[in-house]
């Protein structure tokens, strides 16, 4: 067998063209697809009966994706090493009466979903996309990818305070976009341009998820070009790194684990539903992989006690305009390597034993990685990585890389950061 490819800035490359094409978790997940059907990965439903046939699988669930590699012959109690990570970010979603405006205005009514900063989202040339459901049940991906939508920001003029006091946003009145000039808005005007755009006949569409996204493309940033400034990267940035990363490994006849993907939506406000990481997904498909091999619920139990997960997502780098806010002696630095996040309070699920797994692995990718830890007066986010430890009963370890501007509209990485992780991905899948 080869030896599995090793990534350079060629990855960075694609990581940006990953992102431009992922307005959505649902598009994140259809272009993860792509992906492992180009690498001989096949689909299978959750509603067929599972074989126990060797290669590359992936099961696709609204915007949650699992995919798992089974080498020829792998027996049934064989441990699993799971590359964790979620696909949805921080943003605008439209409301279900989307149809509003005012003074000869056409606006877009959009809730918050998760955490965004919401000043990143004024005065930026918005699209459009996620799903359309059909009258026949059937899903429709929708991506009106130009400047269609704006938040625009109150003129100076009119709120002085602005400068003395900072900028202060009404989450109900102060973030509704608007998408032209009208005064004759009606229900359902959005869904039925939608429905124009896609083709689809009038009336068509009776459900969608729907989202804006920034329509400015990702781009190298800095005098050598050693930053890349995007949106999604939280956390786009590991979903791509995995599939990569799997797919790279797919094939090695000296796997002595089987290796997976397991990208969940919903992080962002907590990942509690049935494409999140507090549900049964991923749970469910190995499981089934066990079984379906022929195995016990004794082959299942030892394969899960085997197991381990990285959960990868995004971290904070030492910001230069406030170094106060980090831990004085844990400065995680753009373009150092992926970061090894803990937090005693397991906010992240690292402890001693699963460092050492994720070293061994950067030792053995020839990866340097660094250590985050939050300042102790500061909060400290959390991922999937402590949901799935305590859900499957999965020794899991926090990892991931350290971006600024976190949950902005158009988040900064450093250039080499993507590729060292998929590097250490690679690594770790192999054991
Ligand atoms: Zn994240």
């Amino acid at each position: 067998m080869s030896e599995p490819s090793r990534f350079d800035r060629g990855h960075t490359d694609d990581l940006m063209s990953f992102l431009a094409a992922s307005p959505s978790p649902y598009h994140a997940v259809a272009n993860a697809a792509e992906r492992l059907e180009k690498a001989g990965f096949r689909q299978v439903a959750e509603t067929d009966a599972w074989d126990g046939s060797s290669g590359g699988k992936y099961v696709l669930r609204g915007g949650a994706i699992v995919a798992w590699y089974v080498p020829e012959g792998t027996a049934p109690h064989t441990p699993f090493r799971i590359v964790g990570a979620h696909t949805d970010s921080p943003n605008l979603r439209v409301k279900p009466l989307p149809d509003t405006g005012a003074h000869g205005w056409r606006q877009v009514a959009v809730e918050i979903y998760g955490g965004p900063l919401l000043n990143s989202w004024l005065d930026r040339d918005l699209g459009l996309a996620g799903r359309l459901t059909l009258r026949d049940g059937s899903a429709r991906l929708v991506n009106v990818a130009r400047p269609l939508l704006r938040v625009p920001q109150l003129a100076i003029h009119l709120d002085r305070s602005v400068s003395a006091e900072g900028l202060k946003l009404d989450k109900q009145r102060h973030l509704q976009p608007v998408w032209g000039l009208g005064n004759d808005v009606r229900d359902g005007d959005l869904i039925a341009f939608l429905e124009e755009e896609t083709g689809l006949a009038p009336g068509e569409v009776t459900g969608w998820d729907l989202m804006v996204h920034s329509v400015e493309p990702p781009a190298y940033l800095g005098r050598d070009e050693e930053l890349v400034a995007g949106p999604r990267m939280d956390n786009l940035l590991s979903v791509h790194g995995g599939v990569a990363a799997l797919t790279a490994v797919a094939a090695d006849s000296r796997l002595s684990y089987i290796p997976v993907l397991a990208a969940f939506d919903h992080e962002e406000n907590g990942s509690q539903s049935d494409t999140g990481a507090d549900g049964p997904l991923l749970g469910s498909v190995l499981e089934r992989s066990v079984f379906a091999r022929g195995g016990s619920y004794e082959d299942r139990a030892r394969a899960f006690a085997g197991t381990v997960c990285l959960s990868s997502d995004t971290g904070h780098a030492v910001h230069p305009n406030y170094a106060e806010r980090h831990d004085p002696t844990h400065h995680p630095r753009v373009n150092g390597g992926p970061i090894l996040k803990v937090n005693v309070n397991n906010r992240y699920a690292t402890d001693g034993s699963g460092r050492a797994v994720f070293a061994a692995a950067c030792e053995r990718a020839n990866v340097p990685f660094q250590s985050f830890v939050s300042n102790n007066s500061m909060p400290c986010g959390t991922t999937i990585g402590p949901i799935t430890a305590a859900r499957h009963g999965i020794r899991t370890v926090d990892i991931g890389v350290a971006i600024l501007s976190m949950h902005s509209a158009r988040e900064l990485c450093g250039s080499d950061d993507p590729y060292l992780l998929a590097n250490a991905l690679v690594a770790f899948l192999e054991g």
